[in-house]
């Protein structure tokens, strides 16, 4: 049950973080409805990550209101937290562990009962296509094992919010491939927000975009919306970001 009548999985109601006298986003709004895959786009250092820990209560907003599935993000936490998974922009962190204890370990602390985390370990397992590395320290694994293991801990609880910083950033394009199928698979049955600077991602897996530039939301709309009347997505990104050089 959601406390949320309109169907909006995700919103973000006026997000400003400042960091002293900087703001590193600014009354960002925008929502996302239930089942649909939105890219959230912009040029490194415009505020994605910074409004993903915002959304999924990681930052607390300096001003502002984030909502999952209805449910306020500061005064009704854990029903809001409990909706996510998010994956996060630096892969997992416990290196000395192996994938299966680590997300053992995070199914045990989301109150998973025996049962129900042996068979969220099977599934994701098998989702994520990790039985090959299961038993091996995450220290010894490739970026791409890495961000699946990140995404195995966000399915683990099963939440019907995907929040996903730059899932397939770092990754060769077999293991883009294979991240973009899982996203799209995963799509038809839940609500994600996906970050990414690499526009062909946005068309590969999402059918809404929501472009954020120097802290602040310059689009939000569909795929022909990013294109722009010149029917180019990256002209029209350059054009709306100002041109300046991602870095
Ligand atoms: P993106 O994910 O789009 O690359 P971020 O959200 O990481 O952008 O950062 C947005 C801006 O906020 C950047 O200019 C970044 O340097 C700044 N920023 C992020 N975190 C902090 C922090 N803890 N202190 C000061 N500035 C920060």
């Amino acid at each position: 049950m959601t406390a949320n009548a309109s169907g909006q999985m995700i919103e973000a109601i006026g997000l400003s973080k400042f960091y002293g006298q900087f703001a590193a986003t600014r009354e960002v709004t925008f929502s996302v409805p239930r089942g649909q895959v939105a890219a959230f786009l912009g040029p490194n250092g415009a505020g994605k990550s910074t409004t993903m820990k915002l959304l999924t209560g990681f930052l607390a907003p300096s001003e502002g209101t984030a909502k999952i599935g209805g449910f306020d993000m500061s005064s009704q936490r854990l029903e809001a937290a409990g909706m996510i998974g998010y994956l996060p922009e630096n892969g997992p962190l416990y290196l000395e562990m192996t994938p299966h204890s680590l997300l053992r370990y995070f199914g045990q602390a989301r109150g998973l009962n025996a049962a129900t985390l042996h068979n969220r370990l099977e599934y994701v397992a098998d989702k994520c296509s990790l039985g090959d590395v299961w038993g091996k320290p995450i220290a010894k694994l490739s970026r791409g094992y890495r961000q699946r293991v990140g995404m195995a801990q966000a399915l683990l609880n099963d939440p019907e919010v995907l929040i996903l910083d730059e899932p397939t950033s770092g990754l060769d394009p077999n293991q883009t491939h294979e991240v973009r199928q899982l996203i799209r698979s995963l799509g038809q049955t839940k609500t994600i927000l996906l970050s990414t600077h690499i526009l062909t991602e946005v068309k590969a897996v999402c059918s809404r975009v929501i472009l954020i530039n120097q802290g602040r939301i310059v689009l939000d709309g569909g795929i022909a919306d990013m294109e722009g009347s010149e029917h180019d997505m990256e002209a029209n990104f350059r054009k709306l970001t100002g041109g300046r050089k991602a870095g």
